[in-house]
């Protein structure tokens, strides 16, 4: 992968470096490398796995736990194609696909670059023996091969990004099953399932996590884009009337809870889509984006979906999927506004936010200024020497602090070098137990942004930690 530098107020590290750290440390392999790589497909390391279940976990907590309206649901990943010919998605979740005829890459139309055709260029361009020129026009803007630079394309073709699979022995149609695409459908086909068992009614939300699938014509950018990658998504159902309020709370909702991680101002906005780019479902669309080294990008959208979806499954299943208000008397199918957002992606927006190179006793050192929550450790447990009474004593500490906290525990190399370790992963906090500690029961504290270090009594940590982690 180039170097794609940080534009200028984008702050945080560039994809190069944050690449290397992810590799270098454990946050995420490419997967299969052994095997030379599979098709941009990426494994979680033991530091990748924590820091991905934090982003969820921080998810779930401000989606669900935090609100007595929102519960929470997993559904399968195998779905009936039933599903997905009532959502569209067998109809229309298609990327239009075109071919170079020159080099053959194949890619999507809607990402290549454009350029105006001059004289120039098309002498150039028949110097170089490219076919087709007869059909371009000067002046024209024309789509041209992101790989050889030739405007000789296919005509474009809908490309169904979903992924097909076969369930039992049988490799026929009538055992056809699709890998979703997204998980928002899970909590439309199972609306009256949890109307039923849950006692919510609108306006409340159904949540989910977990994986998707998309055969992505050009994956890429590291975890941006990917085949397989895990969706936050929540799907509230509000009387039609109040979906424009609902609309705007989630905006600022979803917006807020970026900034609260870590997210710098400068680096997220809002961007409505304008009526050409709406889905067929959509009333009204705002991506929240983030401002990536190679520019603004999609980090989640929240749509105003209407009632469309319940209705498609009403019609495809024949059961109603209504909501009988029995205080009003009335009937009506309700809409539904969806924050959805990727797990993967904003996990990626945080590492790149949070990256950051200081200077440290003359030395740069880098550094990961994750918000504790999001911190793969939130504790470093570090005993001076390796001498037996030390290891014994920094024992008793790493279980009383395992019990609140995901701790590392580490007694090889200098300290200096074990400090390095763990401002680069982004341990907010480490604990050092030395000679002293055998004698006064205290331990030192230092701070992962300060570097300050400050003595502690160990009857203290728990109390300490829970005021510096802020949990
Ligand atoms: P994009 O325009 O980037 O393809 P989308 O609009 O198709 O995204 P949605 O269907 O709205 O995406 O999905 C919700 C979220 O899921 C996205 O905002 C993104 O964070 C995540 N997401 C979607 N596709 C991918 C992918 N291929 N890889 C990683 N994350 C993805």
């Amino acid at each position: 992968m180039t170097d794609q530098r940080a534009p200028e107020n984008s702050p945080g590290g560039t994809m190069e470096a944050v690449v290397n750290l992810c590799k270098r440390r454990g946050f995420i392999f490419p997967s299969a490398e052994i095997y030379g790589g599979f098709r941009s497909t990426y494994d979680y390391g033991p530091l990748g796995v924590l820091m991905l279940r934090n982003v969820k976990d921080a998810w779930w907590r401000s989606m669900v736990q935090m609100r007595h309206d929102v519960v929470g649901l997993d559904a399968a990943i195998l779905s009936s194609p039933k599903i997905w010919a009532a959502s569209g998605h067998l109809e229309n979740f298609t990327d239009p696909l075109v071919d170079c005829k020159s080099c053959k890459e194949r890619s999507r139309l809607d990402q290549l670059e454009t350029c105006l055709v001059t004289e120039d260029l098309l002498k150039t361009w028949s110097k170089k023996g490219w076919k087709g020129l007869e059909k371009i026009n000067l002046g024209d803007q024309v789509p041209v091969c992101s790989s050889c630079g030739s405007p000789d394309l296919t005509e474009a073709r809908a490309f169904n990004l979903m992924f097909k699979t076969f369930v039992g022995p049988m490799e026929e149609s009538g055992a056809e099953a699709y890998l979703r695409p997204e998980t928002a459908q899970g909590m439309f086909v199972n609306f009256s399932n949890i109307l039923n068992t849950s006692r919510k009614r609108p306006p409340f939300g159904i949540a989910q996590t977990g994986k998707s699938f998309r055969n992505e014509i050009t994956p890429g950018n590291f975890v941006f884009r990917t085949r397989e990658f895990e969706q936050m998504e929540l799907e509230f159902f509000v009387p039609p009337a109040e979906s424009d309020r609902w609309f705007e709370y989630w905006l600022k909702e979803r917006f807020d809870w970026y900034l609260n991680l870590g997210i710098p101002e400068e680096s997220i906005r809002l961007r409505h889509h304008d009526s050409q780019e709406l889905s067929h479902y959509s009333a009204g669309t705002c991506d929240v984006e983030f401002l990536y080294p190679w520019g603004w990008g999609e980090l989640e959208g929240i749509a105003n979906r209407t009632d469309y979806d319940l209705t498609q499954h009403s019609k495809f299943s024949g059961e109603k999927l209504e909501y009988f208000d029995q205080q009003s008397g009335e009937r009506y199918t309700p809409h539904v506004i969806e924050p959805a957002a990727g797990a993967t992606r904003a996990m990626m927006a945080f590492l790149l936010s949070a990256y950051a190179q200081d200077e440290v006793g003359g030395e740069t050192r880098t550094v990961l200024r994750l918000d504790p929550r999001l911190a793969p450790y939130k504790v470093a447990v570090l005993p001076l020497s390796k001498k037996e009474p030390l290891i014994d004593l920094s024992n008793r500490v790493f279980d009383l602090l395992k019990v609140r906290y995901m701790c590392d525990y580490d007694e090889t190399q200098s300290i200096g070098r074990r400090y390095r370790r763990q401002d680069e992963i982004g341990t907010p906090v480490c604990v050092t137990v030395d000679f002293d500690s055998l004698d006064d029961e205290s331990v030192t504290i230092r701070s992962r942004d300060t570097t300050d270090q400050v003595r502690v009594p160990i009857g203290e940590l728990l109390s300490l930690l829970g005021d510096k982690l802020g949990f």
